[in-house]
């Protein structure tokens, strides 16, 4: 029997709500990302780092909701916070105190003096690059293949292209991440390999005067995990700036996953303008985008105008507000690094004992299995990584008790401030069974 047969045998009642949603949802999901194959898992509940699908069936949640779920399920300061604000009225459409607090609290952790909220993290690279082109006047933007920064047409560009879509590497085709994307945006969108500064320089120069400035993930996700090398945030910063352009950390996934001030606190390279969300929450939708005085001035005097009905929603800003007092604080993280340096040990261990070539990629909660062992330092190389292992890693995980992100290679497992020892030994097991596949 093979693992997508369990899978599927596993969740007769998922199966039953996939056909009666169809009649009404479309495609039978309220997302495209929530059907991944074999098909849709549709949830009851969660609890601390747990969570049940409707047929009962219990899961180590390693998926964390996409990267959001830090805090874990049913954390008690969360769940104060946000039921003490719901007893007080959730929307206004005007600010309340909260939002003063989690801005300084933002300030302090990630160097940028002044924010504004949106609810999800396509909204805040949305906000970002309109603020790059708005203050220079300047249309095209660079952005890096293999980066997602959510559904805007902007960066709806060289998302996931296929292999035999991309084009040369030092000449990376733009090719749309989505039907329904414009050509005429497309053309205004700059493809650069990550790790590459050169390729940035000779678009800069290229395009002399005309590039607002760059987006890019710090740390690349969304293609398993891939770092910056050294010196290569340091070195966009410096080259943006000498073009008068501007840069774009979109740390959606990477803020508080991979510490307490994301991968901004982590390589001491602060950005001009730095977009958060996913953990940012405690599993309530918000995100912020920070910004230089500069650049936020335009949104201050209203030339740049930030708006949103729910933006800075009582009920985001009380949950933010508890999540980074209560929940990402030194004891959070310290509990993450102990938990994650288990997980790395425990693979690499597997790794090494069936003489697999692959290796473990692990930065703060974040970790994913590099199914290679060549180096991969872009989308190119990332592009190499046979999928099969990840989506078997995926099966094995899921029907071993561990609900990881689908899509094999390209995601990671987060770990919660209320997983344990235990969980961890759960995802490490599982791991080693594909691991003896495999050998
Ligand atoms: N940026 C990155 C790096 C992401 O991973 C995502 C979502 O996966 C987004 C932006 C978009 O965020 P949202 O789904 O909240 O719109």
């Amino acid at each position: 029997e093979s693992e997508s047969d369990i899978f599927v045998k596993r969740q007769p009642r998922s199966t039953q709500l996939i056909a009666d949603a169809r009649s009404v949802l479309a495609g039978g999901a309220t997302s495209n990302w929530q059907i991944a194959l074999p098909q849709a898992v549709w949830m009851s509940h969660g609890d601390g780092s747990h969570v049940w699908d409707v047929d009962g069936n219990e899961y180590v949640d390693m998926h964390g909701g996409y990267g959001a779920a830090i805090a874990g399920h049913n954390h008690p300061a969360i769940v104060e916070a946000v039921s003490d604000r719901v007893r007080r009225g959730t929307h206004f459409a005007q600010p309340t105190e909260d939002a003063i607090w989690v801005a300084q609290e933002l300030a302090r952790r990630f160097g940028l003096p002044q924010w504004r909220f949106a609810n999800s993290g396509t909204e805040a690279t949305m906000d970002a690059i309109h603020l790059m082109r708005s203050i220079t006047g300047r249309d095209l933007v660079l952005k890096v293949e293999g980066c997602y920064h959510g559904h805007h047409d902007s960066v709806q560009v060289s998302v996931l292209p296929e292999e035999d879509e991309v084009g040369p590497a030092d000449a990376p085709n733009n090719v749309p991440g989505n039907s329904g994307i414009p050509q005429a945006i497309m053309d205004l969108v700059v493809v650069v390999p990550f790790n590459d500064l050169g390729a940035v320089e000779r678009a800069l120069v290229s395009h002399e005067g005309r590039i607002a400035g760059m987006i890019l993930e710090p740390i690349m996700m969304n293609a398993g995990i891939i770092p910056p090398d050294e010196g290569y945030l340091a070195g966009l910063k410096e080259l943006l700036h000498a073009h008068d352009a501007y840069l774009t950390f979109d740390e959606v996934k990477t803020g508080f996953t991979t510490g307490p001030a994301g991968a901004t606190g982590r390589y001491g390279v602060t950005p001009d303008l730095v977009c958060l969300a996913k953990a940012l929450g405690g599993g309530i939708p918000v995100a912020a985008i920070g910004g230089t005085e500069e650049l936020m001035s335009l949104i201050a005097d209203g030339r740049y105008e930030q708006v949103g009905t729910f933006n800075g929603n009582p009920l985001a800003m009380a949950a933010a507000r508890a999540n980074l007092t209560s929940v990402l604080d030194e004891a959070g993280y310290a509990h993450l690094d102990a938990l994650a340096a288990r997980a790395k040990a425990g693979f690499e261990q597997h790794i090494t004992a069936q003489g697999l070539p692959w290796r473990v990629v692990s930065v703060g909660a974040k970790g994913c299995v590099c199914f290679t062992g060549a180096p991969v330092r872009n989308f190119r190389d990332f592009l190499t990584i046979d999928d099969q292992w990840g989506q078997l890693h995926w099966l094995l995980q899921h029907n071993g008790g561990v609900f990881l992100p689908p899509w094999g290679k390209v995601e990671q497992w987060l770990l919660s401030v209320q997983h344990t020892e235990a969980d961890v030994d759960r995802l490490i097991a599982n791991f080693g069974k594909l691991a003896a596949v495999a050998a």
